[in-house]
């Protein structure tokens, strides 16, 4: 039997959960579809920059996060991969919260609402126009959709069935993530700068330390693909680094890991599937913004959604409000998150940066800013 609905959501992350929550509010029928099943570790320095609250607030889930454990951030330690750094305050009160619990927690909050919330499926396929509607195959079911959107994140096996081009340029990153203990970072977001790359910490709920790294395939090879090795030959030539490991104990079991991870943009739309999130375009994990970002795309898509349903926005009229907003809001941050990221890897730019910001804070301030799309 084939089933209807008027937007298909593919992805169960930050964008696709938002956007469910916000279209099934609407009264629209819903359908969002995840791969995974929940609560599942995922990659990412899980902390949310302060913007976040604000999405939050909107999407009705701010006391459930709270009540998660969500813990307060309002504190940075920058170090260069000599050990020298600066400290300052955040521009606001950022939050620590695992993407375990955030995850399934808005997964929730989207079935909530009234969206059909399905884990554990994967969509294979998708054909069709805005003008004359979708077919979906999940698994092996065919949905009807009236509209569909792409929040499958930062690679996706249906990033090849939509053709994408960004698929064809290789990169030379890869990054790892564990949760810890031993070590007090309560209210601090610390990022080390080591050759290569940097690496994050900072508390999520429980008290548990949240290690996010992002670095080079070369660095991971000459360690023999093992992360252990790799974080004593490379991380731990940063000082800090090294005492910080020296201190602590992993509580995952094992490492979440991802390579092949691009900063350009990917484009808002393949064929006429509306992209958010990561596969749109992802920000440079040293501006612990990619999570805002996956939220707000979701803001300003569904304007245009509702438009497109109720027949006052023909489909190029979506096409175009759509990408207009999202460029308007994007992309000055997105060129600037990858010249930082730049800045982080490379230890004569990574320890000028760092001499830099401690001796001007202000710039800190005026950067962190512009990271957050101010001007
Ligand atoms: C090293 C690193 C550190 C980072 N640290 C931070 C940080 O500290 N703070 C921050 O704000 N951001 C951080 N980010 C970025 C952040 O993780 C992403 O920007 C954010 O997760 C994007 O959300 P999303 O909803 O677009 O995608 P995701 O959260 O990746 O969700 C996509 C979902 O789609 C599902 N999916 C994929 N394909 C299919 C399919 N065919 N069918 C069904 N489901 C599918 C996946 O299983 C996944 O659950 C970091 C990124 C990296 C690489």
């Amino acid at each position: 039997m084939t089933r209807h609905c008027d937007v298909l959501i593919v992805g169960g992350g930050l964008a696709g959960c938002s956007a469910a929550i916000q279209l099934a509010r609407r009264g629209y029928a819903v359908r969002l579809v995840e791969k995974r099943r929940y609560p599942a570790h995922r990659l990412c320095g899980e902390f949310l920059s302060p913007e976040v609250q604000g999405q939050f607030e909107r999407l009705g889930v701010a006391g459930a996060v709270r009540a998660a454990g969500a813990r307060a951030i309002d504190t940075f330690w920058l170090t260069a991969p000599d050990g020298r750094g600066c400290r300052g305050r955040l521009p606001g009160t950022a939050l620590g919260l695992s993407r375990y619990t955030l995850d399934r927690l808005l997964f929730e909050a989207a079935a909530g609402a009234g969206a059909v919330a399905e884990a554990g499926r994967t969509v294979r396929g998708v054909a069709g126009t805005l003008a004359e509607g979708f077919r979906v195959r999940v698994d092996e079911e065919e949905v009807r959709a009236r509209v569909v959107l792409g929040a499958f994140g930062r690679r996706s096996t249906l990033d090849r069935v939509l053709q994408r081009p960004f698929l064809r340029q290789s990169t030379p990153w890869v990054a790892f993530k564990a949760h810890y203990t031993g070590v007090d970072v309560a209210g601090v977001i610390e990022l080390h700068a080591f050759p290569g790359g940097y690496c994050g910490l900072s508390e999520v709920e429980g008290g548990r330390v949240n290690v996010c790294w992002i670095g080079q395939a070369d660095a991971l090879r000459a360690a023999g693909g093992r992360p252990e090795a790799y974080i004593a030959q490379t991380l731990c030539r940063n000082p800090v680094l090294a005492e910080r490991f020296g201190a602590m104990t992993r509580l995952t079991p094992s490492f979440e890991a991802v390579s092949q991870i691009t900063f350009r943009v990917k484009g808002t739309f393949a064929g006429d599937v509306g992209l958010l999130g990561d596969a749109a375009g992802m920000i440079a994990p040293l501006c612990g913004d990619g999570m805002a970002m996956a939220l707000r795309s979701a803001e300003l898509v569904v304007p245009p959604v509702e438009g497109l349903l109720a027949g006052t926005l023909e489909p190029e009229a979506f096409r175009e409000a759509y990408s207009r907003a999202w460029q308007q809001e994007f992309r000055a941050r997105l060129r600037l998150g990858r010249w930082l990221h730049r800045a982080g890897e490379r230890p004569a730019l990574a320890r000028l940066a760092v001499g830099t910001l401690a001796r001007w804070p202000r710039l800190g301030a005026w950067l962190v800013h512009r990271t957050r799309g101010g001007s």
